[in-house]
C-alpha cells in the first residue's frame, strides 16, 4: 500500500486527506493519505523516511524549512524559496510548488489580468506574486509593515506599506493576510481598501470557508470574487499529479476530489 501525508502544525482541520483520499479510492488505487503533526521542523525529512511515504504536503509553518531540507528542489520552488509537496524519486526526496500555479488555475476563470495589487508579504504573497510574475502581470505588494519586504524589492516588484502607498487601478486585489481568518478585521484601513476596490475589476481571497470582510467589501462594490477554495483544490490536484509522475489526467483528478469539498 502507498502512505502519503500532511505535515504541518497544526494539521487537524486539514482537508487534505479528504482530497487525496478521494481521488485515491475514485482511481483505484491502492493507498491512502494521513495526517502528520510536526512540531519541529528538523525532524520532517526523517518522518518522511521513517514512514515510508511515497508523497507528502507540507504546511504552516513548514514550507520554507522543507526547501532547505529537500535533495532537490524543482520548478517555482526554486524562486519561491518554499516547497508544499515532497516526493520520493528512488532514496530522494524532492520538492515542489503547487500552491503558485494553483493560485493561477484558481483565476484564469476571471479572464484576462494585466496588474495585480497583493496585500501581505508572507509565504503564500511569494509563491503568487512568482507566478503572476511568470504570466507577466505587472504587480505590487503592499504590507503592513517594511521587514519582509525585502524579498519582493529583490526581485524587482514595486512594494510598499500602508504609509508610502497610494493606490491606482488594478485588475486584481488579492488578499494573503491572514486578516479576516479568525477575527473580523480588514487586511489594511477599511478607507484605504474602500478606495482600491472602487477602481478594481476583481478580488481574490487566500483564505477559504469563510466570507471575511475583505470579500463582503469587494461584493459591496460587485466586483466578481473568488475565496481561497479553488487555490487549495488545484494545489491538491496539481501535487497528487506529481506523486504519480503525471500519469493520471488532470481533470480526472480534478473531478474526483472536488466532490470532497461538499462533504
Ligand atoms: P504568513 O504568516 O507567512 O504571512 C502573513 C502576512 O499577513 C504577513 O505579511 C503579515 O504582515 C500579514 N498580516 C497578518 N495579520 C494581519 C492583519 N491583521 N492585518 C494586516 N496584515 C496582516 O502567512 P501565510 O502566507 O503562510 O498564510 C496567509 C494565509 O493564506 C492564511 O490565512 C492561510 O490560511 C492562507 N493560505 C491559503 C492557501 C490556499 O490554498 N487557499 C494556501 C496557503 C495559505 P506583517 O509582515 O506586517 O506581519
Amino acid at each position: 500500500m502507498l502512505l502519503f501525508s500532511i505535515f504541518g502544525d497544526p494539521v487537524k482541520h486539514s482537508i487534505s486527506p479528504r482530497l487525496h483520499n478521494s481521488a485515491l479510492n475514485g482511481l483505484d488505487i491502492d493507498g491512502c493519505y494521513v495526517r502528520k503533526a510536526i512540531t519541529d521542523p528538523k525532524q520532517l525529512l526523517s518522518t518522511f523516511h521513517a514512514m515510508k511515504l511515497t508523497g507528502a504536503n507540507v504546511t504552516v509553518p513548514h514550507k520554507e524549512v522543507a526547501y532547505e531540507q529537500c535533495d532537490e528542489v524543482r520548478g517555482l520552488a526554486n524562486e519561491i524559496g518554499a516547497v508544499n509537496t515532497l516526493v520520493k524519486e528512488g532514496n530522494r526526496v524532492i520538492g515542489y510548488n503547487t500552491d503558485a500555479e494553483g493560485f493561477y488555475e484558481a483565476i484564469k476563470s476571471f479572464g484576462s489580468i494585466k496588474t495585480a495589487l497583493i496585500l501581505g508579504a508572507g509565504g503564500t504573497a511569494k509563491a503568487i506574486a512568482v507566478i503572476l510574475k511568470t504570466h507577466a502581470i505587472t504587480t505590487t505588494i503592499l504590507n503592513r509593515s517594511a521587514s519582509r519586504l525585502s524579498f519582493f524589492e529583490a526581485k524587482g516588484f514595486t512594494c510598499k506599506t500602508w504609509e508610502t502607498f497610494n493606490p491606482v487601478p488594478y485588475d486584481l486585489i488579492i488578499n494573503t493576510t491572514s486578516a479576516g481568518l479568525s477575527d473580523e478585521e480588514f487586511p489594511c484601513e477599511e478607507r484605504l481598501l474602500k478606495s482600491i476596490f472602487q477602481e478594481a475589476t476583481y478580488a481574490f481571497d487566500v483564505i477559504y470557508n469563510k466570507q471575511t470582510p475583505f470579500l463582503e467589501l469587494a461584493q459591496k462594490y460587485h466586483l466578481p470574487c473568488k475565496d481561497g477554495k479553488e487555490m487549495l483544490l488545484y494545489q491538491g490536484v496539481l501535487a497528487f499529479n506529481l506523486f504519480f509522475a503525471k500519469h493520471y489526467d488532470i481533470k480526472t483528478i480534478e473531478s474526483l476530489m472536488r466532490p470532497a469539498f461538499e462533504l
